[in-house]
């Protein structure tokens, strides 16, 4: 567990930790379970008219409740996607999105403030990353979403701001709350976990025990643009991915889903499908899916989408070669959904006034 304050991050604790805690605050270990359940509806202390007054107050002093607050609110005129941009106890920033599909409502949570994976097609990255977000950072995201829509959130997608397994130990207890029945009680098996290709995170997730699905960003079929575009792929080259992902398939019989963001002119061609085609077929053995997206494009990197004609083309191509393949439908058109992209604007925003502030004369 992350500690940025002193005080103990309480809804980052498992309820057995919680506990202990409150024990240690001089409380039942019933009133352990009722906190519990309150974070993960993501109430504020004073909300919790159960819990004595008193206990509260110690809550406050002595711990430290990290639930993000929502700083902002975009709702789609087009299908009712909301984004929300939360702010953390430290002025940290970053974003989530609730889409509804047939199926049921799903998440995308953010795990780190800012990125350091630095991928060129990626707005999340391009200001580097600030911290780690704790596990009650990640958590507080889908209570209030949850709270905030009056849904039920049935899946969760880690593929917010961050790389999740460069924030591993967060990430897990993450998961291992989230899941719990006591609290949100989404099941792991719906919950994916989308990775730009950490290999020993990869191989350390397929020993915990968790069933969540693995999303790997491939974005290329060989290195040399895999690396142009991915710079994780100087570490952790293409076969070396392919061969973690095979050992997580193998280890939790979990069908491993691969994402291919189509970029104009850079992966988008019928010679990257056919090598993507070959390097899933030699490389997984087993059967795996692929997303295909089309480009968001963010004005800072210079890249475009191919048209949707292209697009299909090329999912067509990897189904002749034997690859299932789908293009991810986009939700939220209007109000920018994917992203990165709120938590960028509000930092040049802030850079802009400092900027302002240093060249504004003395008075
Ligand atoms: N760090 C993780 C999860 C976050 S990104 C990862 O790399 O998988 C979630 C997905 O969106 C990844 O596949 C990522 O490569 C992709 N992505 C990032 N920027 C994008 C953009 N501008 N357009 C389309 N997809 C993008």
């Amino acid at each position: 567990m992350t500690e940025i304050g002193s005080k103990p991050d309480f809804m980052s604790m498992t309820p057995e930790e919680l506990s202990d805690f409150t024990a240690s605050l001089g409380e039942k270990p019933y009133r352990a379970a009722q906190l519990f359940s309150w974070m993960a509806k993501g109430a504020e202390l004073e909300e919790m008219t159960n819990l004595p007054r008193a206990f509260r107050q110690k809550l406050a002093e002595e711990g430290d409740y990290r639930l993000p607050r929502i700083e902002r609110k975009l709702v789609s005129a087009v299908d009712g996607t909301v984004k929300y941009l939360y702010a953390m106890k430290d002025g940290e920033c970053v974003e989530s999105v609730f889409m509804r599909y047939e199926h049921g409502t799903s998440l995308c949570v953010s795990s780190e403030a800012g990125c350091a994976m630095g991928c060129r097609f990626c707005a999340s990255t391009l200001r580097g990353k600030a911290r780690n977000l704790t596990a009650s950072e990640i958590l507080g995201q889908a209570a209030k979403a949850a709270r905030d829509t009056g849904e039920r959130v049935d899946g969760i997608v880690l593929m917010g701001i961050g790389e999740p397994l460069d924030n591993y130990d967060n990430v897990v207890r993450f998961l291992r709350l989230v899941s719990d029945p006591r609290g949100m009680g989404i099941g792991l098996r719906h919950i994916s976990l989308s990775t730009c290709g950490l290999v020993p995170g990869i191989l350390k997730l397929a020993d915990e025990g968790l069933p969540v699905t693995l999303s790997v960003s491939l974005h290329a079929p060989d290195d040399e643009t895999r690396s142009a575009l991915m710079p994780v792929n100087r570490r952790y080259n293409v076969a070396s991915l392919l061969e973690a992902c095979r050992i997580y398939f193998e280890k939790t019989g979990r069908r491993v889903s691969f994402e291919y963001t189509l970029i104009s002119g850079k992966n988008d061609g019928k010679k990257e499908a056919d090598a993507l085609a070959a390097v899933l077929k030699k490389g997984m053995r087993a059967s795996c899916h692929v997303n295909l997206i089309l480009l968001n494009a963010v004005a800072e990197t210079g890249l475009s989408a191919p048209d949707r004609r292209r697009a299909e083309e090329f999912r067509r191509q990897l189904e002749t070669n034997g690859v299932n393949a789908t293009i991810r439908r986009r939700l939220g058109s209007d109000i920018d959904a994917s992203c990165g992209q709120l938590r960028l604007s509000k930092l040049e925003q802030e850079e802009e006034e400092i900027r302002r502030a240093q060249s504004a004369p003395l008075s």
